[in-house]
């Protein structure tokens, strides 16, 4: 892969396209009853990018398993991601003031290949950066078809 690597290079790539769209469904969406599914890529040692899931959290937030010096086994994380499946009108489709809290004060989210947190919504993905702004992709169904 060229470097900088890019947001949305990254999730053109068919290994993370697939597994973010199979926990977009695995995390149930609709009204009711849709839970957060989560995980991050990371780059290899041949350059292809690899993503790993996490377990199910309680409720509707996950937690990031040990990452430190933004590295997994000595693969660095090129982003991290997660679900926002509840599309009722109670719930929030974009990030939330936490999920940017969450990746900006993360100080073992800071690597050279970082490009932030996927949000993965109905609509929409978006990008946390790692400074905590929040960015529109592209529409969920034309990313991850
Ligand atoms: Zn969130």
């Amino acid at each position: 892969m060229k470097h900088p690597l890019r947001p949305l290079d990254i999730l053109r790539e068919p290994a993370v396209r697939s597994a973010l769209a199979a926990a977009w469904e695995e995390s149930n969406p609709g009204l009711i009853g849709g839970h957060e599914e989560g995980g991050l890529v990371v780059l290899n040692d041949d350059e292809k990018l690899s993503v790993l899931r996490w377990p199910v959290g309680e409720g509707s937030r996950i937690k990031v398993p040990t990452h430190h010096g933004c590295a997994v086994n000595g693969r660095p994380i090129v982003a991290t991601f997660h679900t926002h499946p509840n599309t009722g009108p109670d719930f929030l489709q974009e990030p939330s003031e936490t999920d940017r809290r969450g990746v900006r004060d993360d100080s073992e989210l800071k690597g050279a290949t970082f490009v932030g947190e996927y949000v993965v919504a109905d609509e929409m993905i978006y990008l946390v950066t790692p400074s905590g702004a929040v960015r529109e992709l592209d529409r969920r169904a034309d990313l991850l078809g």
